[in-house]
């Protein structure tokens, strides 16, 4: 029941690249069941929950216009992107009985809905997982942007970045044994530091509108429900 965590309504931010599995490239269907199965899992708990998700996994507007395609193009492509993963999500939850729906900033009718917030907000309030899709509808934007924005929109508690470590390092801790992982961080140090964490444009949205974000790990089976209910380890960034 809901007495487990104090969290009513979340954000959850994972990359497209969350869902590739090893492959390398697009959709791993087996890890987009068991991020479904997360999020299921956090959803049981009567917590109202929102998603974006990246588009990493398939293309990136940056990649395209080095490849000298026009920049604006490739960002749509890449908007674009994130509206298949988003289906592939939705796809999923539903077969584990979790009513959902995919909310495109660009209107694609036959698709998904067009974001209407206080459409999005009355989903939320009859418990319907809303994955918000094609990112902010802008290029030069990232997902990481969109899911600021719309967790504001929504009046979301918090984003939580589901990432592959289980938080904030002082430098990679993938490559360097000795990173310390920090427990809480303001967003000013993170914009100093050049921590990776989320874009810039993210960070500084999420610190003007005090919207604390977790990051911690999503390779964590159970992970999301234990960090909901404050267990496990993970940094929060703060004002
Ligand atoms: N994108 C965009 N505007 C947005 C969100 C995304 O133009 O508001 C494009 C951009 O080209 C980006 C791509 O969509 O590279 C995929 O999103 P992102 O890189 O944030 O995905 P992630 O790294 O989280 O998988």
């Amino acid at each position: 029941d809901a007495a487990q965590t104090k969290f009513k309504r979340v954000m959850l931010k994972i990359s497209g690249e969350a869902l590739m599995g090893d492959q390398g490239f697009g959709l791993h269907p087996p890890t987009v069941q068991r991020i479904a199965n997360e999020v299921k899992s956090v959803h049981e708990l009567g917590v109202e929950i929102c998603m974006v998700i990246g588009g990493g996994n398939i293309f990136r507007g940056l990649q395209g216009s080095a490849q000298g395609m026009e920049r604006t193009t490739a960002d749509y492509m890449g908007m674009l992107a994130t509206v298949m993963n988003a289906l592939a999500m939705q796809s999923a939850l539903e077969g584990l009985g979790v009513f959902t729906r995919v909310i495109s900033a660009i209107p694609m009718d036959q698709i998904c809905e067009p974001y209407i917030r206080r459409r999005a907000v009355r989903h939320l309030e009859k418990k319907r997982v809303c994955i918000f899709a094609a990112g902010t509808g802008n290029p030069y934007f990232t997902t990481d942007t969109a899911a600021t924005l719309r967790a504001s929109e929504m009046a979301c508690e918090a984003i939580f970045k589901g990432t592959k470590v289980d938080g904030v390092y002082d430098k990679d801790p993938v490559t360097n044994a000795d990173a310390v992982r920090f427990e809480t961080i303001s967003f000013d140090d993170v914009l100093a530091k050049h921590l990776k964490v989320m874009d810039a444009s993210a960070i500084a949205l999420a610190r003007d509108n005090n919207l604390p974000i977790i990051v911690f790990s999503l390779d964590e089976p159970g992970g999301f429900r234990g960090i909901l209910a404050g267990k496990g380890t993970y940094t929060k960034v703060v004002s």
